[in-house]
């Protein structure tokens, strides 16, 4: 249709729900700070950038790991984490986001400012500070580690706990993350618990490295509110429509797929599957330091390569946006603007609008358009 590439995808309102602190970084200040402390870097993070991981196998992954460690030890004491955050917020908001939850593991930054604790609250501080200046709400989620042990996971549930809440500046969340094919998923269950009681969104990876018996294995032990990836639910269609029947939204990041060679090209994403099977699905951008996209690009790959017209990219934009821990006003907000940005777009480029306007952005099963249930 005539509309089809019509309208400015940063320009879209949108929430990003898979975003990690250290891989949030500007490759820029990636320079800055490793000039700082000294710390030399590799090509992959300099010319040779942005690196080339396919991290489906172990070898690959453990690359990618460790680029990500040396990425992560660039960043030390109060000033690194608040710049991280800083910039996080200010590229997010640049990029039509109104409300980004970056996903945090506060325990390498922790002995350059005085503990777990201190970590989390200056990262915290400036999240809400950032909030007021840039134009985005910003919440954060503590995510364990499966490399670590499962009691880490438990102190960094009862960490979050104490700062949870759904207005910028607070713990909305609770994650786990790094090498799905490490750890046992049952042992990580009573953070989870902890997590849950404390009234904490959960959203721990899953299906991307691993096919749907990880994603199936998730629900049912985790119980969560949305899944860090999830792609793979695809390869079972029962399993697909268990993720559908439980409404739990995946946070899809194509461009991470295509960098960690979990598909070979944007085009074989198995997005549209997904949406066809009711799935409430909220695009994220993941590491756009060692993968090279940001938020933006993962809405062009849907567009360009999935085919996806301007109301399913909407569509998107407000599960993104459904699918957050965002305070109502701000959701409701958010909802009300991707419409706009739907109608009055097509009126300006005097496309065919009469049949966007009023359309519902949703082509989920009936009730989507209600707000997400809450976690607790
Ligand atoms: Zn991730």
């Amino acid at each position: 249709m005539t509309t089809q590439h019509a309208r400015d995808l940063g320009t879209l309102p949108k929430a990003h729900l898979h975003l990690h602190f250290t891989g949030s970084m500007r490759i820029g200040t990636l320079a800055d700070l490793a000039a700082q402390h000294g710390i030399p870097l590799p090509e992959a993070l300099t010319e040779s950038w942005p690196p080339r991981l396919h991290a489906t196998d172990e070898r690959g992954w453990f690359r990618f790991q460790r680029l990500y460690d040396v990425a992560r030890s660039c960043v030390r004491g109060e000033a690194d984490l608040r710049r991280l955050v800083r910039e996080a917020a200010e590229d997010d908001a640049a990029e039509g986001s109104r409300w980004l939850e970056i996903q945090v593991e506060p325990t390498s930054y922790a002995p350059f400012v005085g503990g777990l604790t201190p970590a989390l609250e200056i990262i915290l501080d400036e999240a809400r500070a950032a909030s007021l200046e840039v134009g985005i709400g910003v919440g954060v989620i503590v995510a364990a580690s499966r490399v670590r042990h499962p009691l880490d996971a438990r102190t960094l549930a009862r960490l979050a706990v104490r700062y949870a809440g759904s207005r910028p500046g607070d713990v909305v969340g609770f994650g786990l993350s790094n090498d799905e094919r490490r750890g046992q998923l049952l042992d990580f269950a009573p953070a989870f618990e902890i997590a849950r009681r404390g009234g904490l969104a959960l959203v721990p990876h899953a299906g991307e490295l691993l096919g749907p018996a990880s994603v199936q294995d998730t629900l049912s032990v985790l119980r969560p509110d949305r899944i860090g990836h999830g792609v793979r639910c695809v390869e079972d269609p029962r399993v697909m429509h268990e993720v559908a029947d439980a409404e739990v939204t995946l946070e899809v990041c194509p461009g991470s797929n295509v960098s960690l060679g979990v598909y070979p090209r944007a085009s074989e994403v198995p997005l549209p599957a997904l949406l066809e099977a009711g799935i409430p699905v909220a695009l994220g951008a993941d590491d756009p330091l060692l993968l090279g996209t940001r938020l933006v690009a993962q809405y062009a790959m849907a567009r360009q390569d999935l085919g996806l017209d301007d109301e399913e990219l909407a569509t998107l934009a407000a599960g993104s946006v459904r699918g957050s821990q965002a305070p109502e006003e701000v959701r409701r907000q958010a909802l009300a603007d991707i419409e706009h940005w739907l109608t009055n777009a097509s009126v300006a480029r005097g496309a065919q609008g009469p049949e966007l306007v009023g359309a519902p952005l949703s082509r989920h099963s009936e009730g989507s358009d209600q707000p997400a249930p809450s976690s607790s």
